[in-house]
């Protein structure tokens, strides 16, 4: 684990001390079902009510618009199934072609179910413009779902002029905010959105652990049917998952301003390095504002699968495409989007730094990759084409 170069936060975070120290009681003798009467059981319920007001706090909600569930990807198909069930005759969902997979599988599936899915376009810079999704909008459209933050550019959707277009048009709003919770301010009061997602594994809390924001005024329909979470989500509720997250959000609002501050200032002297130092290099996601520990790179004649190979033999982790998508050979759905070319998209490297990233870490990336990638560069053949290392 020591010499493990871990610059792969988007996919997941490793659980803080602090959040593994809270949620460890929970796990030995508190072990109440929180829908229990006697004590063991209230104080279980008394420690989600806990959590309740600390993720609500880092969100900029109040406790009961904050709903505990399994993931981020529960959290945005409860979402999205939620607001089309307020107006069945309606048949349109709008959403970007860069999406998570948790918003794309349920849009595709929903498309064979008769709905009219509406994928707004992203420009080169990773943004979308507003006055498309305006112009998108029908008497037909049930919901509108959008990124607050993408995971593999880290790009910002302008969430406040979003929100602005979906209240005047009276069409429910769903911000997936699983990659800006914990990294950027998210306020969801007054903000005019109806559903947000969140995930706890992002934010140094263990994966297993979701939330969903319902604003106290927009309709709600249970994917879990039972009695926990008020009705509006069944199932004992993970008592000590919940817990840690939060004490993550704790943690997350106390340090926000600083982290992302020093985080940001290692992550501008990374990608600086790597574009001038190295040829062939271009950056991915060149809008701003964008998440501060996010760095998305093109290295001309690599393949990334290769490289990540060999990154890993050296104990560096970081991504191709989101996680979901690695493994694949198909390129990034977000960069094709963004109109970067298929075999441009495949020699692209996502890197994501974390609060416990270092400027000794950076300088060894920065030993590793120009390294890496001159040795990938060097097995190119005549053709050009770069070489793809089996597994
Ligand atoms: N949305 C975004 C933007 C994500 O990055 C992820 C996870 O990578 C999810 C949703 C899904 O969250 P979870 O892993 O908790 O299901």
């Amino acid at each position: 684990m020591s010499d493990l170069l871990y610059l792969d936060h988007n996919a997941t975070t490793p659980v803080d001390p602090l959040v593994r120290a809270a949620m460890l009681p929970w796990l030995e003798n508190e072990f109440g079902n929180p829908s229990s009467v006697y004590s063991l059981g209230r104080r279980a319920a008394a420690a989600i009510s806990s959590a309740r007001e600390q993720v609500a706090s880092l969100v900029g909600a109040l406790p009961a618009e904050i709903i505990f569930n399994s993931c981020g990807t529960e959290a945005t198909n409860t979402a999205i199934l939620s607001a089309i069930a307020i107006d069945p005759d309606k048949h349109h969902i709008i959403t970007s072609a860069v999406e998570h997979s948790a918003t794309i599988k349920l849009c595709e599936y929903l498309a064979t179910r008769g709905y009219k899915i509406t994928w707004l376009p992203v420009d080169r810079s990773g943004c979308l413009d507003p006055a498309k999704l305006e112009s998108a909008i029908t008497t037909d459209t049930a919901v509108v779902s959008l990124l607050w933050a993408n995971n593999e550019t880290g790009v910002l959707f302008p969430v406040e002029e979003i929100a602005t277009i979906t209240t005047r048009r009276k069409v429910p709003l769903h911000l997936d905010a699983v990659q800006a919770v914990g990294k950027v301010p998210v306020s969801l009061e007054g903000l005019g959105a109806q559903y947000a997602s969140f995930s706890a594994h992002k934010l140094y809390a263990p994966k297993g652990v979701g939330a969903l924001y319902v604003n106290r005024r927009a309709r709600h329909t249970p994917l879990l049917r039972g009695s926990q979470e008020e009705g509006r989500r069944g199932g004992t509720q993970n008592v000590a998952s919940i817990v840690a997250f939060g004490k993550a959000a704790e943690l997350a609002q106390a340090n926000l301003l600083s982290a992302a501050e020093r985080v940001g200032r290692l992550r501008d002297r990374f990608e600086q390095a790597l574009l001038s130092n190295l040829e062939g290099v271009r950056r991915n996601g060149t809008h701003e504002p964008r998440l501060p520990n996010t760095c998305n790179l093109t290295f001309s004649g690599i393949e990334a699968e290769s490289a990540l190979l060999l990154f890993d033999k050296e104990g560096l982790c970081c991504s191709a495409g989101s996680a979901c998508s690695s493994g694949s050979i198909n390129p990034s759905h977000v960069l094709t989007a963004m109109g970067i070319k298929r075999d441009e998209a495949r020699s692209s490297l996502r890197f994501s730094l974390g609060c416990k990233t270092t400027d000794e870490d950076i300088d060894r990336a920065l030993e590793i990759i120009p390294r890496i990638v001159a040795k990938l560069r060097s097995l190119l053949p005549e053709n050009g084409s770069p070489v793809h290392m089996a597994s």
